[in-house]
């Protein structure tokens, strides 16, 4: 990762808590910078498709919302959030008391572990899933359980959950990296079946892909923090909405969970620019279906390319499509590859899969994958 320090021949002799010691940093994708550094590739010949982020940019009316506040950077942000809250309000049914907002929902499932979880509670994820979840429960001493399966199997779910009695299951539908979601009917069924002390994460960061695709696979944030009162809705404004620079996320809960997260978060967790562009943002519903049309255009293009070479795939709800390799075909090596040519991708293989995760990009950043991918097989 490139701002990793790096180690010099003086070493202190600190200790830390013993808890950092099960860390390992974590990977987002390969910064272009980086690439530009490290492989000697021009910047404009880069193309990243590793981070699910939205290729068509943001709504442009955000954009120019943000230019227009930029001279107010010497004032605090509203601490209330009020704006903001009131378009989520009113975007999912829900009181505004009903909201927290987070640098990012990642920011919320990090208050979420501390609120909930400590040394010795157990925490449910699924076998492949969004690494944070992992790392967030490391910080606080919490043991991760995980199921066998690679799509989230909820009948393992609930016998797991019998067994570890977990402080939190976290269920990501759509799952980040493989793409896959959970039917609502039967996430439902489930969530009736879990105790109302053990608090139950959705984290549907990619909630707005999966709705359009086919509703069966919508959650309704609203209808779900009505009916269980341990549940806790994650939505974000960095994937469809094109803000992940930004870093606006949200979790959507009953007023008394919401209320306990409060009391650990840190005042103006987000700026007076990325609350401007989150506002204006939500209000842009034609940008966003129109990213939602134009990736879905684009993803059966890779399904199609798929199914001419002979490669795996997983059936995606998302921005992305997870391709499945058999030997000798290797993801890292693949990867590597890609990147010397300047396509970023995100190789699976510390995931303990023989994949790559490839962000559905523009129809030319696709062009160029198909290409240089043709030329590696
Ligand atoms: C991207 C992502 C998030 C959070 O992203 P933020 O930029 O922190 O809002 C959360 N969960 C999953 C599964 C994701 O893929």
């Amino acid at each position: 990762m490139g701002a990793m320090p790096v180690h010099t021949a003086k070493r202190i002799k600190m200790r830390f808590d013993s808890r950092l010691d099960k860390i390992k940093i974590y990977e987002a994708g390969k910064p272009i910078e980086l690439v530009v550094r490290e492989y000697g590739v021009s910047s404009d010949k880069i193309v990243k498709l590793a981070s699910n982020e939205n290729p068509y940019g943001c709504s442009p009316k955000a954009k120019k919302a943000v230019c227009d506040i930029v001279s107010n950077m010497a004032i605090y942000p509203d601490d209330s959030m009020y704006r903001l809250k009131q378009k989520l309000a009113g975007r999912f049914g829900v009181d505004e008391s009903e909201l927290i907002i987070g640098s990012g929902s990642d920011q919320v499932i990090e208050l979420l572990m501390h609120a909930k979880a400590s040394t010795g509670s157990k925490i449910l994820i699924n076998s492949v899933t969004f690494a944070m979840y992992e790392i967030y429960a490391a910080h606080v001493g919490a043991e991760v359980v995980r199921t066998a399966t690679l799509h989230h199997d909820l009948d393992q779910f609930y016998d797991l959950y019998k067994v570890y009695n977990p402080s939190i299951i976290f269920i990501c539908t759509p799952n980040n990296p493989t793409g896959d979601a959970i039917e609502s009917q039967k996430l439902l069924e489930f969530l009736h079946k879990i105790d109302s002390e053990t608090l139950v994460v959705i984290d549907g960061a990619y909630m707005e892909y999966a709705a359009a695709k086919d509703e069966r696979y919508a959650v309704d944030a609203a209808q779900l923090i009505a009916e269980f009162d341990n549940l806790i809705y994650l939505g974000t404004l960095s994937k469809a909405y094109g803000l992940g620079g930004m870093r606006v996320g949200y979790g959507v809960a009953q007023s008394e969970i919401v209320t306990a997260l409060y009391k650990l978060r840190a005042p103006f967790n987000i700026t007076t620019l990325s609350l401007e562009a989150a506002i204006v943002a939500l209000e842009d519903v034609e940008f966003v279906d129109q990213s939602i049309a134009l990736n879905a255009e684009q993803m059966s293009r890779y399904e199609s390319f798929a199914d001419r070479h002979n490669i795996e795939y997983i059936y995606s709800y998302t921005n992305f499509i997870t391709l499945l390799f058999q030997e000798p075909l290797n993801s890292s090596d693949i990867a590597l590859s890609l990147l010397k040519e300047g396509m970023i991708v995100r190789d699976l293989s510390g995931y303990g899969l023989n994949a790559i995760r490839v962000t559905i990009g523009t129809s030319s950043d696709n062009d160029r994958f198909f290409d240089l991918f043709k030329r590696l097989l």
